[in-house]
C-alpha cells in the first residue's frame, strides 16, 4: 500500500534534484554531485570540497531551506572522502558539532548530525551526539569578521560524560569550516575532557 500511495505521489510531484530540478529520484542528481571537486587533504583538517557552487547551493538548501533528504547524498560525498583520506579504524566515534538547543528547536535538526548519522550507516562508527554541548548561545560565526569569531565562540561548549571520551579517537563533524575558530574550539573541549585526538572533516570549507 505504502508503495503505491508513493508511485501515486511520485506521478503528481515527481521526485527531482534539489539543486538542478532534473526530475530524478535522487536528491543530489549524479550530474550535479559529478560536479563537486573533491580536496586534496590537509595536515591540519579535512574538507570534502570548496564552499562555492553546487555544494554552497546543496548546503544552503540542506541547513537553510531544511531540506533533510540532502543529508543523504551530502553525508556520503563524506564517506567517499572518509574511504579516500581518512584511517577508519583510527577512529573510535563520531561527534558532530553541536548547535545550541535553542538553534536546533528552531530548525528542527542539527546538520552536522544527521551528516555523521550517515557517515556511521556507512562506516560503522557510533555517532555520539549526546556529549558535547553547546552551552551558550552564540552569534553565528559566518556573520562575525574574523577576529570576533574567536572571542564568540570561546568557552561555549561542555563535556558531559568525559569518561566515555578518555583516551578515544575523535571524528568531529561539521558543515561548513570558516575559520576554524567552532572545529577549534570543539577540540580544544574534547582534549581537556580527556579524548586522544581529534581528526576534523566538515564537508566544506569558506574559499
Ligand atoms: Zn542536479
Amino acid at each position: 500500500m505504502a508503495n503505491l500511495t508513493e508511485q501515486i505521489l511520485d506521478l503528481i510531484f515527481p521526485p527531482k534534484c534539489e539543486v538542478c530540478g532534473r526530475i530524478g529520484k535522487e536528491a543530489l542528481c549524479q550530474k550535479c554531485a559529478a560536479g563537486i571537486s573533491f580536496l586534496a587533504p590537509s595536515i591540519f583538517f579535512h574538507a570534502v570540497g570548496e564552499y562555492e557552487g553546487i555544494l554552497k547551493n546543496a548546503i544552503l538548501r540542506f541547513k537553510f531551506k531544511r531540506i533533510k533528504r540532502l543529508a543523504e547524498p551530502l553525508g556520503l560525498l563524506m564517506v567517499q572522502y572518509i574511504n579516500h583520506h581518512l584511517w577508519k579504524d583510527h577512529l573510535d566515534m563520531i561527534i558532530p558539532v553541536p548547535l545550541h538547543e535553542k538553534r536546533q528547536a528552531v530548525r528542527g535538526f542539527n546538520q552536522a548530525e544527521l551528516l555523521a548519522l550517515k557517515i556511521t550507516e556507512a562506516c560503522r562508527i557510533p555517532t555520539v551526539s549526546g556529549l558535547l554541548f553547546r552551552k551558550r548561545e552564540t552569534a553565528p560565526q559566518f556573520d562575525l569578521p574574523r577576529q570576533k569569531r574567536i572571542s564568540n565562540i570561546r568557552g561555549a561548549f561542555e563535556v558531559r560524560g568525559a569518561k566515555l571520551l578518555y583516551d578515544r579517537n575523535i571524528l568531529l563533524v561539521d558543515d561548513i569550516y570558516t575559520t576554524g575558530a567552532t572545529a577549534g574550539e570543539c577540540t580544544k573541549t574534547l582534549k581537556a575532557a580527556g579524548a586522544k585526538s581529534v581528526h576534523i572533516l566538515t564537508l566544506s570549507r569558506t574559499v
